[in-house]
C-alpha cells in the first residue's frame, strides 16, 4: 500500500483526498519509481481544488512532478536504483502523477537526476523552474540582452526566472502584486520592482519602450502591455495565465517594433531541450538562492496549501516530502 493525493469525480465536479492505494492499482509503464519528493505547482492546485479541469481521467493521482529512485524497470536507460525525475508529459493530468509514494511511468519521460541537485532541490525547481529556464532559453534564442521584465515575480516560475536572469547579468524588472515582498525580490537580484497594477489596466497599443524582453506568467492584459512596452526587436515569452486567457493585444508591437511573442510549454518539451534546460539550471541557478525560495510540506498538507497557492499567498516554491 502507498499514500497518494487522489482526485475523484468527473469533469463537472472533483474531490481530492489523501488515499491509501494498492500497488496493483498503478497504471502501466515501463518504470516503477519510489517517489521521495514532489512539488506543488499552480496546475496541481487547480487540479486538486477542481478550479480548472486538469485531471482528464478519474480517479487520478495528482502531481505533475516527481523525483525518486527506480524500483523496477524494463527501460534500457533507467535501471533499478537509478535516481530520476519527471515533469509534465501528462503526469497528474492523464497519467497518475507524483504526489504519491509510488509511481509507474513511461521510461521515456524520465530524466536522470541532474548531478547539481539533490532530489529535494530538483523538486524545488520542478515544473515551475524548468519553465523559468525554458523562458530564459527562449529569450536567448531571440538574442535578447539588457532589461527583462518578469511578471508574477513572487510566484514559482517568476521568482526562479528573476534569480536566473539576474545571475546571467540582466537588469531584472520584477512586477508583483505583493510590494511587501520587494526585499525578497531584491535579494534574488531584481534591480527594480513595479506594481502589477501598472500592467493590468488597458494601455496604449505602443507604450514607451521599457524593456528588451519579458517573461510573462500572467497573460491577459498584462501580456498585451508587456508587448506594448518592449523595445525594437525584443522578445516576450508567454508561459502563464494567472491573470487571464484572453489577450487584448494590438498588432502594433509586432509590425512596428519587430517584437517576437514566443510561447513556452513545459509539458511536451522535447527530451533534448529538457536536458539542456536542466544542464543550464545546474549552471545558472544558485543552490542557496533556491533553498531560500523553498518551503517544505508533507502529502497531508497539499490540499490546504493548494488554496493558499491559488490565492497568491505563496512565495517561491513548495516542495512535498512524500514520506509524511
Ligand atoms: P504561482 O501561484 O507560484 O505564481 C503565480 C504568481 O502570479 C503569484 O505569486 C502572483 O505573483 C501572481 N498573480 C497571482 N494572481 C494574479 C493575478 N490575478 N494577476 C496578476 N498576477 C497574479 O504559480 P506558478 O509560478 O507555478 O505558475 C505561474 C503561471 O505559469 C500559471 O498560470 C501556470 O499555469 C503557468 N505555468 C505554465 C507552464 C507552461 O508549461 N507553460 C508551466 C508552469 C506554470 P505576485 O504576488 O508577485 O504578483
Amino acid at each position: 500500500m502507498f499514500k497518494a493525493v487522489l482526485i475523484e469525480g468527473s469533469d463537472e465536479e472533483v474531490r481530492a483526498r489523501l488515499a491509501e492505494l494498492d500497488e496493483g492499482d498503478l497504471p502501466e509503464g515501463s518504470v516503477g519509481v519510489d517517489v521521495g519528493f514532489s512539488s506543488l505547482n499552480y496546475k496541481d492546485a487547480l487540479a486538486v481544488t477542481g478550479r480548472a479541469p486538469i485531471a482528464r481521467a478519474f480517479p487520478m493521482v495528482a502531481g505533475v512532478d516527481l523525483a525518486g529512485v527506480v524500483s523496477v524497470s524494463d527501460h534500457p536507460d533507467h535501471g533499478a536504483g537509478a535516481a530520476v525525475i519527471a515533469t509534465g508529459y501528462g503526469l497528474g493530468e492523464r497519467h497518475w502523477g507524483g504526489l504519491a509514494q509510488r509511481a509507474r511511468v513511461d521510461g521515456d519521460w524520465l530524466v536522470p537526476l541532474p548531478e547539481a541537485f539533490t532530489p529535494r532541490q530538483a523538486m524545488a525547481i520542478g515544473t515551475a523552474g524548468l519553465t523559468a529556464m525554458l523562458c530564459v532559453l527562449a529569450l536567448e534564442d531571440g538574442g535578447v540582452e539588457g532589461e527583462i521584465l518578469v511578471t508574477g515575480a513572487n510566484g514559482g516560475v517568476g521568482s526562479l526566472a528573476v534569480a536566473i536572469l539576474a545571475k546571467l547579468g540582466h537588469r531584472v524588472i520584477a512586477s508583483t502584486g505583493r510590494p511587501q515582498l520587494a526585499d525578497g525580490l531584491r535579494a534574488l537580484g531584481a534591480a527594480e520592482i513595479i506594481d502589477r497594477a501598472e500592467l493590468s489596466e488597458p494601455g496604449k497599443p505602443l507604450g514607451k519602450a521599457r524593456w528588451a524582453g519579458a517573461v510573462d506568467t500572467v497573460g491577459g492584459q498584462t501580456l498585451a502591455n508587456a508587448c506594448a512596452s518592449t523595445r525594437y526587436g525584443g522578445t516576450v515569452v508567454a508561459c502563464g495565465n494567472v491573470g487571464g486567457m484572453d489577450v487584448p493585444a494590438s498588432v502594433a508591437p509586432f509590425i512596428l517594433r519587430a517584437v517576437t511573442l514566443a510561447g513556452v510549454d513545459s509539458v511536451q518539451t522535447p527530451h533534448r531541450r529538457r536536458m539542456e534546460a536542466w544542464r543550464r539550471l545546474g549552471e545558472d541557478l544558485d543552490r542557496s538562492v533556491l533553498d531560500s525560495l523553498t518551503t517544505e510540506i508533507g502529502l497531508t498538507e497539499v490540499l490546504d496549501k493548494a488554496g493558499d497557492l491559488l490565492h497568491g499567498q505563496v512565495r517561491g516554491r513548495i516542495v512535498v516530502d512524500t514520506s509524511r
